[in-house]
């Protein structure tokens, strides 16, 4: 069975007491290789590395790191294939979508910081006392952690700011999709990255996670996951003062307007709840439809969820994959049942797939109230509700009715309209008659729930560096 060992001062390793976990084909449920199982001391390990290759690599000029940081891109390009077979077996998703967005959007994270690497620049003040100038210098040794869903999409995502900015990582990719990270760092030492600049540890979340949090040589995490977990990092990282970026989880409202052009965009908002499995965080899961189209939506959106094509990730043509884990599949199938013991009338789906691997039947679900678990909680899953409302008003009351507040989509041909509720709406990112529209320059975040801090673009480069002002006197 194949084993992904850490990556550690460019060499991979076993964990060090040599336990590994397994790891899962979600397509037919069985375990297809392993992944070491790490512990503080594997931290330990690669927080040395880490260190030891700092002073060389932030002291080389920003136009060398971003070559070594196209250099990866190019190799990662020329191995697209490869990488895309290995995250749809390895999460259970649909080739197309690995090949076609999320490995293109690794290397494209890559590129875009190679180039905000020669890019980012810094403040001076003058005209009120003295002058001033700002660097903006690398932390040190810096440690990201990412989730399952988008495995090297958001991985890179963080890697690529830290890097370009100077930092050396310490890296935990979910141990539940552990593959294209480590094929990465592999591709790295191919290439001659300089040892230990980046370095993978896998293993369990309370273990090695929780590790790279606690060791005080680590500067700042930069985390995505749930919302419970963030939770929990920031108590640990509090009493340090250590930096923290969290993007969590999300419930977040697609707002649909009888005046919109909803079945041209029908396509897009269907793909907006379940792309993916429902397994992103910027799924739509709550759809929330103008009360005069209601039925007319309705029935035309459960005609195209109930066509989307479910089964086998690595055939070209599936749309809908299964759920990456057991314990995934469980949690989606108990709230499929508790949204029905709510009250709510289930349209479509609520079924499992009768084939081996973690399936859930695309579903949607109408007859609840704003107020219900299934409304206010995330499920993750191919799971979404609609709901009816009757004004501008009304529509902002359900949308803002949840802790979340990461994302939200607005559709309709109203300017006016649009722009009044993106201004009202509790979310850290709002798109106008478009769903995943992503510019990577854009702050990337969400608010109360869903997260602090935002990603992307410069955002990430200051996120990466600590600013120190420096005050001279003009005489
Ligand atoms: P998770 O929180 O269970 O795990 C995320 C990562 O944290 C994994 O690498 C895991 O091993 C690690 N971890 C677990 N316990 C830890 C601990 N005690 N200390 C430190 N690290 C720990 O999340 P998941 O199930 O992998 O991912 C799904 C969640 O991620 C969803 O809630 C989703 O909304 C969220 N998410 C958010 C964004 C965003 O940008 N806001 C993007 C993708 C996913």
């Amino acid at each position: 069975m194949r084993q992904f060992g850490h990556v550690i001062d460019g060499e991979t390793r076993h964990a060090a007491d040599g336990r590994w976990l397994d790891v899962f084909d979600p397509a037919i449920g069985q375990a297809f290789a392993q992944v070491a199982s790490g512990t503080a001391a594997d931290v330990g390990d690669a927080v040395t590395a880490a260190a030891t290759a700092f002073p060389a690599w932030s002291a080389l000029p920003n136009s060398e790191r971003a070559r070594w940081l196209e250099k990866l891109a190019d190799a990662l390009e020329a191995r697209l294939d490869d990488f895309a077979h290995a995250e749809s077996r390895d999460g259970g998703k649909p080739i197309r979508l690995a090949r076609d967005v999320e490995i293109p959007r690794a290397i494209s994270n890559l590129r875009f910081f190679a180039h905000a690497a020669t890019q980012f620049a810094s403040e001076s003040h003058h005209g009120q006392a003295g002058l001033n100038y700002t660097l903006r210098l690398p932390l040190g040794v810096v440690g990201t952690i990412s989730p399952w869903n988008l495995p090297l999409y958001l991985f890179t995502w963080k890697i690529a700011p830290a890097l370009a900015a100077g930092n050396t990582v310490v890296a935990k990719p979910s141990e539940v999709t552990p593959h294209t990270a480590t094929m990465l760092a592999e591709l790295a030492a191919e290439i001659g990255f300089p040892q230990g600049v980046l370095n993978i540890v896998h293993g369990a979340g309370p273990e090695v996670g929780e590790a790279i949090v606690l060791h005080p040589a680590i500067k700042a995490v930069s985390f995505t996951g749930s919302t419970a977990v963030g939770k929990r990092i920031a108590g640990l990282a509090a009493p340090m003062l250590k930096k923290v970026s969290l993007e969590l989880g999300g419930k977040n409202p697609t707002l649909v307007f009888a005046d919109s052009d909803w079945r041209e965009h029908l396509d897009t908002i269907v793909r907006s709840a379940f792309q993916n499995s429902g397994q992103i965080c910027l799924c739509g899961s709550r759809i929330l439809v103008e009360r005069r189209i209601y039925n007319a939506f309705r029935d035309a959106f459960v005609e195209r969820v109930v066509a989307l094509r479910v089964g086998d990730p690595i055939d070209d043509d599936t749309q809908v994959g299964p759920l990456v884990s057991q314990a995934h599949f469980d949690k989606v199938v108990a709230a499929i049942a508790h949204a029905q013991a709510e009250g709510g009338h289930v349209l479509c789906g609520g079924t499992t797939l009768q084939r081996p691997g973690w399936f859930v039947m695309p579903t949607v679900i109408d007859g609840l109230g704003a107020d219900c678990a299934t409304n206010r909680e995330e499920i993750f899953g191919p799971v979404t509700t609609l709901q009816p409302f009757d004004s501008d008003d009304d529509a902002l009351r359900l949308a803002n009715a949840v802790d979340y507040g990461l994302a939200a989509s607005i559709w309709t041909r109203d300017l006016n309209r649009a722009h009044h509720v993106a201004a009202r709406i509790d979310a850290g990112i709002v798109w106008i008659n478009a769903w995943l529209m992503r510019d990577l320059r854009t702050p990337f975040g969400g608010m109360g729930q869903s997260g602090l801090g935002r990603e992307g673009g410069m955002e990430a480069m200051r996120f990466f560096t600590e600013a120190r002002n420096v005050g001279m006197a003009l005489t």
